[in-house]
Formats: structure tokens, C-alpha cells, sequence
């Protein structure tokens, strides 16, 4: 498998080069030359455990690994050092299937991918020689994993900014209690978005980004893309031997778009998945464009599930590109104009609908607060506040089947005549996504259920440790001259 750019100017790469490049040297998005078809291996694929189905999966993309080498680098990935007792167990909770993708070493699903993603770096600098340095910037999740993914990793050093005081306590302590040599925290005197101005300024400065061989863990990385297809194939094949099902529909609680986008090529490649259910917080652009055709930037409101208070989606490219028929010099068009405008638009099919395999809907902070409430009382499952906006929007799909008023996004007419449009004649079951440990999240759950219920003995481990963090000011210059005095 070769990979080339969403906007046309990459002459294609083999899998490790794609790794090592991140975002596309134009500027684009990494995507592979072809999505293969896997329809012929479910029968087998079925009956894998969690590490073999990710090396059958791996494979089909990574054909310049050695096959021994990319099983031994898998089958340590997944194993029960990192994730207890599996990457991705699927439970029933009242009529849906909760997937439980918390279970690795910060408890939310980016492990998942940033497990692999360390594992994928060091392997591949230990065979072609040289060092990576990473630089990141977080607002909570993403830090934490990443940081995971690469300590103790030989050949890495990896920089996370976070803004000084505006993480919550518990990620910032995720971060900053992980001492091995080559992790280096630095709280910034300033916001997240001066986080992310910092990081494209030093990024930007390819003189710099030479020297220092500077690497990206940010969701844009396709092995990240890769390491969660496995999963919606492990979730469907469990969810149907729950149930006898054909198929199964798939709900997302979604903000960069990287795992719903990893939903979408799992259902390309032949999972037996009828529909992707996107769920989004109020920060709603990805909702509104699968029920409008229209992709308009607003401003970002703060909510109970910070990793999806996000407007621009960067993974939203790699699905757009197929949108336009793998059209790299439209697509480029269409991103300058996004650029200038902070809009752009996709023609309705003839069927009125943007995408038959997406529906899509939002939450409210009350609905969310009611699902955890409503969860707890009924089933005694805590659902975090990530993971309760896709089990909203997943019942009120549901409940948009049957011919009573609808509940998708209160009053969105078009939202609804799509649900009952992609109805099957029997209901599949619902697969729920869930991202996060609900002890990730204690306020929330407190707010929603009046007590302070939700733990995890990995959480509590935390307090007291030593910790390690540089404060910088929020300049790049300083946060350039620290990585240099570091590395
Ligand atoms: C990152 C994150 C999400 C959103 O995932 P995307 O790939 O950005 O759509 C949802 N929930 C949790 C807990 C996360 O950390």
C-alpha cells in the first residue's frame, strides 16, 4: 500500500515514510491509495482476539513492515501490560452495546492509537537510525496519551504544552507525574490557542523542523487513523454474535472527526456496519453539515466534554477528499476557500441526502446530564460525558424510527426524515462508543448524579506523586530555546 496527499502534491509513500511525515508536505492530509476490501476475511477475522485482528487489519496498510515484525510490534501493543483486560471489550447496557475503548494507561481511546504510534516511532527510527522529537499541544486528552505512547521510547523526546491552570487538575496530573527522561511538560502562560500558535510557529520554521527532526502525534497522523479501524471490526463482530444482527449501526461522540473517519473506512472496507452515528456536543459544525451540506466555522462554547468543544475538524479533510471523488486539486480549492470564508458546501444527492451512511445529531449539557442520570439509576453504568452525548443522540435515533415526534436535535425536520430513511426493516443494534473513564471527568458526573461516584484506582495513584513541568511564558521563542537547551 502506498499513500499520497488529499491535495495531490506528495508522490507516493510507502507506510513508515507516512508515519514519519504526519501532516502531508502540502499541506493536505496522508490517505492510502486504495481502501482494500476485507468483505471476504470476516468469517475469519471473527474469530481472532483482539492483537490478531489488529495485524490482519494492520497488514493490508503496512506492506513495507516485515510481516514477524509488525506481529511482534502489535501483538506488544495490545497486550494486558497496556490494556486490562483487552483494548476494546463490548458490554450490553440496557438495549445498547457500550464499547469500551478505556481501557489503556490514561483511560480514554486515543491509548489506543498513541500505544501503537509510539511503538510504530521507535521501531522505525531503531531501523533507519536518528531521533524524533515531538512536539505537541493539548488541551486535556491528547497530552496524556501521547505521553503514554512515547515514554521510555528509545530515539523520542516528546514536548506537550498545556496552558498553565486551564487543564483540569486530573489531566494536568496525567501529564506531569510521568518523569522518565524523555518527556518534557511546559505550561504556557497563556491558552490553549497559544498552545496551537506556538506549535504551527516552530512547525512552520522548516529550518527548525530539520534540525531538530520534529515529529507530530496530532490526530492527522494516519497510523492513528489505522490503529482505530480494528476496533469497529472487533465491536461489530461482538455486537452481532450478542445479537444475531446482519449488521450493526455505530454511534460516535465526535470531535476531530479521526474516529468517526476510522468508522468510515472500517465500513468501506466491509464491516458489517449499516450507519455511523455522529454525535456531536453543542459545538455542532459536523452535525449541521451532515444535515445541511453546509461546513461553517462558529465560535467554541465550553462544555462537559472538552475533547469535542472543537469547530474545525482536521481529520474532516481525509473524508472530504473521498467526498469529491479523490479530486486533489478541487479539494484544494475548496480548503483556500474554507480558509477565506470559514464556509464551504457539498451538494445534496438526488435523494436529498449528504452521505446515506452518516446520520447525525447533537446534545445539549441537559441531555447529557439526563442520559448519566438516567444510566446510573437505571443499569447502576456510569457513562463519562463524552461518551453520554453519543448515547443521547444514539436513543434519539431510536426513537426517531418509531412514528412518534422525533428526538434528534430538537426540531431539525430534515435530521429526522433521514433517520426514518435509512431504517432497515429490522432495527440494528446500536454500538456506543466510549472514549473516556467517567473518573476522567468527577465534576460531571457529580453535576449529573448528585454524588461523587465516579473512581479509578489509576486516578487516585496520582495524587501525591512528584511531578516535573516547566513553566514558560507564552512566547515561541522561549519554548524554542527550551527544546533546544533540552535535546
Ligand atoms: C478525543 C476525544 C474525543 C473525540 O475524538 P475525535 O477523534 O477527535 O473525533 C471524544 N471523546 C474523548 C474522551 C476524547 O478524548
Amino acid at each position: 500500500m502506498r499513500y499520497i496527499s488529499t491535495r495531490g502534491g506528495v508522490s507516493p509513500i510507502e507506510f513508515q515514510d507516512a508515519v514519519l511525515m504526519g501532516l502531508a508536505d502540502d499541506g493536505g492530509l496522508i490517505v492510502p491509495e486504495s481502501i482494500p476490501d476485507a468483505s471476504g476475511e470476516l468469517e475469519r477475522w471473527r474469530r481472532l482476539p483482539y492483537d490478531e485482528l489488529a495485524y490482519e487489519v494492520l497488514r493490508l496498510y503496512a506492506s513495507d513492515m516485515p510481516e514477524a515484525d509488525l506481529r511482534e510490534l502489535v501483538v506488544r501493543t495490545y497486550s494486558r501490560d497496556a490494556f486490562d483486560p483487552a483494548p476494546a471489550p463490548t458490554v450490553s447496557v440496557g438495549s445498547i452495546h457500550v464499547l469500551e475503548l478505556w481501557h489503556g494507561p490514561t483511560l480514554a481511546f486515543k491509548d489506543i492509537a498513541l500505544q501503537l504510534l509510539g511503538n510504530l516511532f521507535e521501531y522505525i527510527l531503531h531501523r533507519r537510525g536518528g531521533r524524533l522529537n515531538i512536539l505537541g499541544a493539548t488541551s486535556g486528552d491528547t497530552g496524556s496519551a501521547a505521553i503514554a505512547g512515547c515514554r521510555g521510547r528509545r530515539g523520542i523526546d516528546i514536548f506537550i504544552m498545556h496552558p498553565r491552570g486551564r487543564v483540569s487538575p486530573i489531566q494536568q496530573r496525567q501529564m506531569t507525574t510521568v518523569l522518565d527522561d524523555n518527556v518534557h511538560n511546559i505550561a504556557v502562560e497563556g491558552s490553549f490557542d497559544d498552545c496551537q500558535r506556538i506549535m504551527k510557529q516552530i512547525a512552520g520554521d522548516l529550518d527548525f523542523k530539520r534540525r531538530h527532526s520534529l515529529g507530530a502525534v496530532n490526530s492527522v497522523n494516519w497510523a492513528r487513523v489505522l490503529a482505530q479501524i480494528v476496533y469497529y471490526f472487533r465491536a461489530a463482530f461482538d455486537a452481532q454474535a450478542a445479537t444475531g444482527a446482519e449488521r450493526v449501526r455505530v454511534t460516535v461522540p465526535t470531535g476531530n472527526f479521526g474516529d468517526v473517519l476510522a468508522g468510515w473506512y472500517a465500513l468501506k472496507m466491509g464491516a458489517p456496519i449499516s450507519l455511523l452515528i455522529l454525535a456531536t456536543n453543542v459545538n455542532d459544525i459536523l452535525a449541521r453539515f451532515y444535515n445541511t451540506g453546509v461546513y461553517a466555522l462558529g465560535s467554541v462554547v465550553q462544555t462537559t466534554s472538552p475533547s469535542m468543544d472543537i469547530q474545525v475538524a482536521s481529520n474532516f479533510e481525509r473524508y472530504l477528499y473521498y467526498k469529491v471523488g479523490c479530486d486533489g486539486a478541487r479539494l484544494r480549492t475548496m480548503m483556500s476557500e474554507f480558509a477565506r470564508t470559514g464556509s464551504l458546501s457539498i451538494e445534496p444527492g438526488p435523494d436529498g441526502v449528504i452521505d446515506a451512511d452518516f446520520l447525525a445529531g447533537t446534545a445539549t449539557e441537559e441531555q447529557v446530564f439526563a442520559t448519566i442520570r438516567k444510566y446510573h439509576q437505571e443499569h447502576g453504568y456510569l457513562l463519562d460525558p463524552h461518551t453520554a452525548v453519543g448515547v443521547t443522540v444514539a436513543e434519539n435515533v431510536g426513537r426517531a424510527a418509531e412514528p412518534a415526534p422525533l428526538g434528534l436535535h430538537a426540531g431539525e425536520p430534515a435530521a429526522s426524515s433521514r433517520a426514518r430513511q435509512t431504517r432497515a426493516p429490522y432495527d440494528p443494534p446500536i454500538v456506543c462508543l466510549a472514549t473516556a473513564h467517567p473518573a476522567k471527568f468527577p465534576d460531571a458526573i457529580k453535576q449529573a448524579t448528585g454524588e461523587d461516584l465516579a473512581r479509578h484506582p489509576a486516578i487516585d495513584a496520582l495524587a501525591g506523586l512528584p511531578t516535573r513541568c516547566e513553566v514558560l511564558p507564552n512566547d515561541t521563542q522561549a519554548v524554542r530555546q527550551f527544546i533546544e537547551r533540552t535535546v
